[in-house]
């Protein structure tokens, strides 16, 4: 089914809230209503797939239309059958992706545990590749269902041909943008308990549960999430705003130099680089919990920038980034390059 509305509201549509409208807004329920929505769309019409709203500013009114995968099914086979093995998940691309979580881990499932409490749909996170307290969803997907419209068709592309690393996928790569659709996701999921107990404060808040369930360590998630990340429902965010910046040998020489000395968190890559974390630099530059109108840097995880009051305009939270990019840079020379996705 094909629902299409002119001049809609995006406010609700959006974590951050931005109250912004589109020309457009063309909801759809299956695959197949796909063709016939691109048919829809005038040639060289401005078109932008949303998921969840999760990862994405509005910067303004979105002047062409706003697919929405209206489609929320999802079906675990817990034990397999002749065709899928135990432990293998369907859902639709617009299935929310926390509620897959919560299902999957009723059902003894593990591998996605850890991502508990991540907004958004399952399709944005094949997109984003999310990833929390060391695990990624890209480690448990077997296969998307996707519409090129390219090649105007539905084909299958097989997680390992999706090019993941950290928040990134093939659809992330500039030759992909608009490219494909995704249509839903196959995940390969495990009744084998294999907890990863080693990231925040999880061995702690776990404590001596034991034996240890999915959803146990999805509670535990859900706990330590909540005392360092703004809920959407109250408060409106797009998560880390900033990707951490990886710097090169020689880079991180210079900005070791400049900090005066390399008491400051980082992390040795495999290629030789060094992870800063993007949140430290904003800290030591003054700003977390610093406000701006409606806009703010979040209290307690300054990656993170807030649409305190709820009214907070694109603007704002455009002029906030910039200053925050420029401060930051100004201090270490780095500069903070956004994940989330300006629209
Ligand atoms: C409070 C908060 C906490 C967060 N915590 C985390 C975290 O711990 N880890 C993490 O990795 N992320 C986190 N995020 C970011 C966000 O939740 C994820 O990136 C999420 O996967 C985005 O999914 P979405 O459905 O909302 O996608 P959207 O934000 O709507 O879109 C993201 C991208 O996916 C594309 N897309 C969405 N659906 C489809 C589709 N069906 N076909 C093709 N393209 C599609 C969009 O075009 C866009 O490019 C957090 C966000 C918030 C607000």
């Amino acid at each position: 089914m094909i629902t299409e509305i002119e001049n809609y509201s995006l406010k609700k549509l959006n974590t951050f809230g931005m109250d912004v409208t589109c020309r457009r807004l063309i909801g759809y329920t299956s695959p197949q209503d796909i063709p016939k929505i691109l048919r829809m769309l005038k040639p060289g019409e401005k078109w932008f797939h949303l998921g969840g709203g999760s990862n994405v500013l509005f910067t303004d009114n979105y002047d062409g239309t706003i697919l929405l995968n209206l489609g929320h099914n999802f079906t675990i086979y817990e034990s397999g059958n002749s065709i899928y093995p135990p432990g293998t998940v369907f859902a639709d691309a617009g299935a929310v992706l926390d509620d897959v979580i919560a299902a999957a881990c009723e059902k003894g499932l593990w591998g996605i545990e850890n991502l508990s409490g991540i907004p958004g749909t399952i399709g944005g996170a094949a997109v984003q590749n999310v990833g929390a307290y060391g695990q990624e969803i890209g480690n448990s997907i077997i296969q998307l269902l996707v519409y090129d419209t390219v090649e105007s068709c539905q084909c299958i592309i097989m997680g390992e041909e999706c090019d993941y690393g950290y928040r990134h996928s093939m659809f992330k790569e500039p030759e992909n943008e608009g490219r494909y659709i995704i249509l839903s996701v196959m995940l390969g999921l495990s009744a084998e308990p294999r907890p990863l107990l080693d990231y925040g404060n999880l061995r702690t808040v776990v404590g001596n549960t034991s034996p240890l369930s999915p959803t146990d360590m999805r509670n535990a998630v859900i706990e330590t999430r909540r005392g360092k990340l703004p809920d959407p429902a109250e408060t409106g965010s797009a998560g880390s705003f900033f990707k951490n910046p990886v710097l090169n040998a020689d880079e991180f020489d210079r900005f070791t130099k400049r900090v005066g000395n390399n008491d400051f968190p980082h992390y040795a890559l495999a290629d030789g680089t060094f992870k800063i974390p993007a949140a430290w630099l904003i800290e030591k530059a003054g700003w977390k919990g610093h406000n701006d109108g409606n806009a703010a840097v979040w209290h307690k995880q300054p990656l993170v920038l807030v649409n305190s009051t709820g009214h907070a305009t694109p603007s704002e939270i455009l002029t906030l980034e910039h200053k925050i990019i420029d401060s930051v840079k100004e201090k270490f020379a780095i500069e903070l390059i956004p994940e989330v996705i300006h629209i």
